[in-house]
């Protein structure tokens, strides 16, 4: 649950609007509102927790100091872990207990009957431990719908490559020249080539110098074009200005 001035997640609880209290995320227990700013400072030292915090949230979510029990089973609450045995619950309160025995002389005390007729019925179900101040109570859960964590499929390759995330595809940037001329290397900065591939991404040239497919039409005569185009350009370089180191490193046909 969000609250539009406290950050909850950075003080480690969260509320339950079913409820209507805290729970100490690390803790995974439900903390009395009275004691919800000590509690919150004592796991975090370094973190200023406003006085008022426990009274505004009172007061946005209408949180209670004794928790509203639920009458039917509800959904798990989250942080809070479920129990791994099942356990009894009183059919009058749907409070849970540990044995058969422990539900009865809870009935008998008829802590839950004052405006019922006695009952010594119960059921079976599974509960999460809820703290209510200095008590605990078991609380009936659904455990119909959960997936248990050894029949749940993890793919870990997939996990691993959705955490790396932001990883940059060099491919599909576009090649830059460097800010500063200096910077590039004489064959570049002298035979211009930078100039040529500013703006194509490295998926562009790599396209481009790839080998023809039969699905691309007129592949073979435009690559007969391009070495025709080439070895006339080759001829022309050689007999006018070629020499040298500068005629061997403008020589990209073979040489006769
Ligand atoms: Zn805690
Ligand atoms: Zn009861």
């Amino acid at each position: 649950m969000e609250h539009f001035e406290y950050n909850l997640a950075s003080y480690g609880i969260v509320i339950n609007m079913l409820l209507r209290v805290a729970i100490c995320i690390e803790c995974e227990k439900t903390i009395a509102l009275s004691s919800l700013v000590l509690h919150i400072r004592a796991h975090l030292k370094f973190v200023d927790v406003p006085c008022g915090l426990a009274d505004g949230l009172r007061a946005s979510f209408a949180l209670e100091e004794a928790l509203v029990w639920p009458k039917t089973p509800i959904k798990p609450i989250f942080p809070i872990p479920i129990e791994p045995e099942p356990l009894v619950f009183c059919n009058n309160c749907n409070k849970g207990y540990a044995t058969v025995n422990s539900v009865h002389s809870h009935q008998r005390a008829r802590k839950c009957s004052d405006t019922l007729p006695p009952s010594d019925t119960y059921h079976n179900g599974y509960g999460q431990l809820i703290h209510i101040g200095r008590a605990r109570g078991y609380l009936e859960v659904i455990v119909n719908d959960l997936v248990k964590k050894t029949d749940k499929q993890i793919d870990h390759a997939a996990l691993f490559m959705d955490n790396l995330g932001g990883i940059r595809d060099y491919a599909n940037m576009p090649v830059r020249l460097p800010e500063d001329e200096m910077n590039l290397s004489s064959f570049y900065h002298r035979d211009g080539w930078l100039q040529h591939l500013e703006g194509y991404t490295a998926a562009d040239l790599s396209e481009a110098y790839r080998a023809s497919t039969s699905e691309d039409p007129g592949g073979e005569i435009l690559r007969n074009l391009a070495y025709r185009y080439l070895r006339e350009a080759q001829e022309n370089i050689k007999t006018h200005s070629g020499f040298g180191l500068m005629r061997a490193l403008g020589s990209v046909m073979p040489t006769e």
